[in-house]
């Protein structure tokens, strides 16, 4: 990993978007989508429609939450949140966009107006019809105990973990504030994204087009890496070891 190229791309901009995936959170001990490990596939995705049309399929959806809150629980951040964290600080444009759904930004003491949490958070729920904004005690007590889920208690829509869901359409507001966030920074940096979950997969593209540089950290090749002025293959934890221990950003 060529470390002098990486702090040099940082040096030479003057406002940064950071892109995460889950490649950042593998290091906490929470597996990535397509890698081998049971945990997503015992937490097989519930489609946005079998969650509006069937009992049983929302009783699925807050048992998964369950589980993975609980994995949440048991877990914390790691050093390429905290190298994330120091990145963003500076320079006061700096912007997050994270796909990931697992809070650890925020674990790392990320300031939430910095993040634009692009699939949602895990750690909340809200009503798909006013938008209202849950705790999940409530939703998980039902389901511990054979209750039936409460609706949303002011307008009786239903209410869901807030992360977005296959089929689901993604909250067009963080869209446009990503897409800003890229057309408008000098740099954009990947880390730990396959770059091909749509739309997000789009966002290296925009920056591109907007004459922005591209730098991408992943332990496996991107169809991004032949546009990008910068690919680091390697883990993301190398990488922010060597960066936070030189004390080259401080
Ligand atoms: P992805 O699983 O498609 O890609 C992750 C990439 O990270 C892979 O290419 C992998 O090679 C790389 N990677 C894994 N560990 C790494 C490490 N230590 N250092 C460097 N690279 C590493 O993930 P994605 O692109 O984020 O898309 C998956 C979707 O699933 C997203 O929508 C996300 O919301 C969701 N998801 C979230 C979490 C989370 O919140 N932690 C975890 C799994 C999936």
């Amino acid at each position: 990993m060529d470390i002098d190229a990486f702090i040099d791309e940082i040096k030479k901009a003057t406002s940064i978007s950071i892109l995460t995936g889950a490649g950042i959170s593998t290091a906490s001990g929470i597996p990535d989508f397509r890698g081998d490990d049971g945990f997503w596939k015992t937490n097989k995705p519930i489609y946005f429609k079998e969650f509006i049309h069937s009992e049983k399929k929302r009783i699925e959806s807050w048992k998964n939450n369950i589980a993975l809150t609980k994995k949440l629980s048991e877990i914390t951040f790691n050093t390429g949140h905290t190298l994330v964290n120091k990145i963003l600080s500076l320079y006061k444009d700096n912007i997050l966009i994270t796909q990931n759904i697992d809070g650890l930004h925020q674990k790392a003491g990320t300031k939430t107006e910095k993040i634009i949490e692009i699939h949602g958070t895990a750690l909340r729920a809200n009503c798909l019809v006013c938008k209202k904004i849950f705790g999940l005690q409530r939703f998980h007590t039902a389901i511990k105990f054979n209750k039936p889920l409460p609706d949303c208690d002011a307008c009786n829509g239903l209410v869901k973990v807030a992360t977005i869901s296959f089929g689901q359409s993604m909250d067009p507001v963080k869209m446009q504030k990503a897409v800003h966030a890229v057309s408008q920074t000098d740099l954009l940096i990947v880390l730990g994204s396959s770059l091909v979950v749509q739309p997000v997969a789009g966002l290296p593209r925009i920056a591109l087009e907007n004459g922005k540089r591209l730098v991408i950290c992943n332990k496996e090749p991107t169809p991004f890496d032949i546009h990008a002025n910068l690919v680091m293959n390697g883990n993301i934890e190398d990488l922010a070891n060597k960066i936070l221990l030189s004390h080259v950003l401080d």
